[in-house]
């Protein structure tokens, strides 16, 4: 174990919250590059980076260029940009930031239901545009949530904290994990068509990576139905995006709401041109409060790993993983 913070040299490639920078500079010693490339890092350098604190995506080679490397803390609780099972087989500890962003986020995902189902971002262009004056009232929605049979895809920390806040429109709320939750009063679904086919609207808070790849394709749109409406606040990777246009389109689903996208930040020109769909820049835990939240949880990783020997929030793939 080092005895002083200060020697430790943590490594921060490409963007980080700038709360998280200025904390690690105070109590680490900082290191920044770019991006996440072995070639901007000389010899020495490599040697000597410990931990790396970041956003961006980390790989197997990244970390392998990094001999010394004990911790990578990621921002943010979905942790697909990080190889995380090739750290476990380095030993390398990998952190995120679950819990401080739940609520927020849930809060988004509410917002996002009721804006795609009740069109108030074009209510408001027809106020700001004149409209109201010049042609009269908004048009009726089409959309509602009276009545709607919600389905969550992942009903984990987000998904439980979204289902609440359902319970209190009057909704009835079914869900799809891999695993039951215990505990819990709502429909348990052990398949995602399963869960498609008896609902007529889909939230997915569900995780990136190969497991959940275009896991949302036509089949699951098709077995949503012509009433359909799928929110998004989980990762855009799990979407056939094509799919999804092609449904929009033909009024083979209703309407969409989405958070998260495949490539971010660039958004699929057959989604931008679909009038049923509601599109937000991945905002779902961008408030200051929670932000700062996240960008302290990362540091307190760091500072829990190489001070009390215990990073407060591993991810469940290294969570076994012991400081050297
Ligand atoms: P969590 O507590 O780990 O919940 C994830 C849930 O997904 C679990 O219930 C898990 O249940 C389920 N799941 C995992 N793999 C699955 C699969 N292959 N098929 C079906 N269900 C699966 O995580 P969380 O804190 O709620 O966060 C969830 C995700 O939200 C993050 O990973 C991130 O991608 C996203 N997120 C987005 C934003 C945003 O700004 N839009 C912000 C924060 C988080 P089982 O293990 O039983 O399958």
């Amino acid at each position: 174990m080092t005895a002083s913070l200060s020697d430790v040299t943590v490594l921060v490639p490409a963007r980080l919250h700038d709360r998280s920078v200025a904390r690690i500079e105070e109590t680490f010693r900082l290191h920044r590059i770019a991006k996440a490339d072995p070639a901007l890092l000389d010899e020495d350098m490599r040697k000597s980076v410990r931990a790396v604190a970041s956003m961006c995506v980390i790989d197997a080679a990244f970390i392998d260029s990094l001999p010394a490397l004990e911790i990578i803390a990621n921002f943010g609780v979905g942790y697909d940009a990080v190889d995380a099972q090739h750290a476990a087989r380095r030993g390398v500890m990998v952190t995120n930031t679950p819990d401080v962003l739940t609520e927020e986020v849930a809060d988004t995902a509410i917002g996002l239901l009721l804006n795609t189902l009740r069109e108030f971002g074009r209510a408001e262009n027809w106020l700001r545009a004149g409209n109201w004056v010049l042609k009269g009232p908004y048009p009726l929605t089409r959309g509602t949530l009276r009545g709607r049979r919600i389905g969550i895809v992942g009903l984990g920390r987000i998904g439980q904290a979204i289902a609440r806040r359902l319970e209190g429109f009057g909704v009835s709320i079914a869900y799809h994990n891999r695993n039951p939750v215990e505990g819990v009063p709502y429909a348990y679904h052990p398949t995602l068509l399963g869960l498609a086919e008896a609902v007529d609207t889909l939230i997915s808070v569900a995780p990136g990576g190969a497991a959940t790849a275009k896991m949302f394709n036509t089949e699951v749109f098709d077995a949503l139905g012509p009433e359909g409406v799928f929110i998004n606040i989980g990762r855009g990777s799990t979407v056939d995006e094509d799919s999804l246009a092609a449904a929009l389109r033909d009024g083979r689903i209703f309407a969409a709401g989405l958070d998260v996208f495949a490539d971010e930040p660039h958004v699929p020109v057959s989604l931008l041109d679909a009038p049923n769909a509601t599109l937000l820049p991945h905002v779902g835990s961008a408030s200051v409060h929670t932000r700062n939240a996240m960008a302290d949880l990362v540091v307190d990783n760091l500072i829990g790993w190489f001070r009390d020997r215990a990073p407060l929030t591993p991810v469940p793939e290294t969570r076994h993983i012991k400081p050297r």
